[in-house]
């Protein structure tokens, strides 16, 4: 488990590629309120109740549904329910139950902290296609001074059953300047959960929250992000695992199941904008969650038209020529997204992301290097111990030898 996985099924894979083709909208993350019952520093979407209610622009569940038909119409068959946290809204299984009745495959990011009780019950009886529930330490403390909830304790219950009752679930692990301190705990629970976890110690600049503040975030230094993420690495690799990954990190070969799949070498590289969408918990199409724009209104100009001028705008977008053309793409998370986030263009480096990558290439050979270290000093150890043992063995012989011919001598003596 946690090892190299595959996480998307097949048939996701071949769906995506057609619809790429064909220009449909297969996959559409619903960002269904900006409000959370937690409060974490590095959220790119977080809003109290009071600012939704004096923005007044949530999407109504009527709303939510009816975007998802028109979509459904037009080739959607995943949903991404999301926030914010969802399962906030009074109103959440209306949304949920309408969109499960036009036969869409729905997936739901959580906190977790709140499926427990009715809540629970109503899962079960009819379970989303997956969880992905966001795990932000290994103990009530961490979560306290992280999510302003020492709800750790609550969040592990939740899930284990979820897991009881056979629901799907993978959990999300953001590595933070709060949590990073937690990482072997975190593993050990994964494991002992039996979930699969997707870890990142990148986190996006919240421009969505701080507005134009390019490359700002409540996160760790580039150094920091690369060390921890490589912590992480050594957790869930076996030695022999990590070996091959830091050859392929040498190599430059990237060995992962990236968190968005790459569809091509041009442009945007992921599906944002080409086969997936997002809407954003006031009504706006974008291709992406993470990107200030392109935007399209489709509760103004009907979701057809909205999906045709997000394709075109997206379309349009290039990334920095140093990135298309450098040896470290494969091993570096760099996307459009990325770009806009840390720098405020699509088509400039993201300096941040160039030293973490930098980094996470030296961290994981020197980690290496040093497991190979600690092995072949436990290996001289060993042969040490054991030659001191032969000659403690020997010395007592010869001492026993000794002994003997003095008492001999002794007899022969008398
Ligand atoms: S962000 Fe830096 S390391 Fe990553 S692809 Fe661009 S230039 Fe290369
Ligand atoms: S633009 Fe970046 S963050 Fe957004 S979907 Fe694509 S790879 Fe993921």
């Amino acid at each position: 488990m946690n090892k190299k996985s595959r996480t998307e099924p097949y048939i996701s894979t071949y769906l995506h590629s057609k619809g790429r083709k064909l220009g449909l909208p297969i996959a559409g993350n619903f960002e269904l309120t900006a409000r959370c019952n937690f409060n974490c520093p590095m959220c790119y979407v977080h809003m109290t109740e009071e600012q939704v209610r004096a923005a007044g622009k949530e999407l109504t569940a009527e709303q939510w549904i009816s975007i998802a038909r028109e979509a459904r119409d037009r080739g959607m068959i995943f949903v991404l329910l999301t926030g914010g946290e969802p399962l906030v809204r009074r109103d959440f299984f209306e949304i949920y139950r309408g969109m499960k009745e036009m036969g869409l495959l729905i997936s739901i990011n959580s906190n977790g902290s709140m499926i427990r009780g009715e809540i629970l019950e109503k899962f079960l009886a009819d379970p989303p296609f997956r969880f992905n529930i966001s795990l932000y330490g290994g103990c009530n403390e961490t979560y306290e001074n992280m999510c302003g909830q020492p709800a750790y304790t609550r969040v592990k219950e939740n899930i284990r059953a979820l897991r009881k009752a056979g629901v799907e679930v993978s959990l999300n692990l953001s590595i933070t300047p709060y949590n990073y301190q937690d990482l072997a705990q975190i593993y050990a629970d994964a494991v002992e959960l039996d979930v699969n976890v997707r870890a990142s110690s990148y986190m996006y600049p919240s421009i969505r929250v701080n507005g134009e503040q390019y490359g700002c975030g409540n996160r760790l230094s580039p150094e920091d992000a690369a060390k921890y993420g490589v912590a992480w690495d050594q957790l869930r690799f076996t030695g022999e695992e990590f070996a091959v990954r830091a050859q392929n990190m040498k190599n430059l070969i990237g060995d992962e199941e990236p968190e968005c799949p790459v569809e091509s070498e041009e442009g945007v590289r992921c599906r944002a904008g080409s086969s997936a969408f997002w809407m954003t918990w006031d009504g706006q199409m974008r291709p992406c969650g993470m990107m200030p724009g392109p935007t399209a209104y489709p509760l103004e100009v009907g979701f057809e038209a909205a999906w045709e001028t997000i394709k075109a705008e997206t379309a349009k977008i290039r990334l920095p020529n140093q990135c298309t053309s450098c040896a470290k793409r494969d091993v570096c998370p760099v996307c459009a997204a990325v770009c806009v986030t840390e720098t405020g263009a699509f088509d400039q480096v993201p300096t941040y992301v160039c030293r973490q990558t930098e980094q996470t290439i030296c961290a994981t050979w020197e980690a290496y290097q040093n497991r190979r270290g600690a092995d072949s000093k436990q290996a001289e150890q060993t042969i040490c111990t054991t030659w001191k043992a032969y000659q403690d063995g020997r010395g007592v012989e010869q001492r026993m030898e000794e002994e003997s011919s003095e008492h001999a001598a002794e007899k022969e003596g008398n």
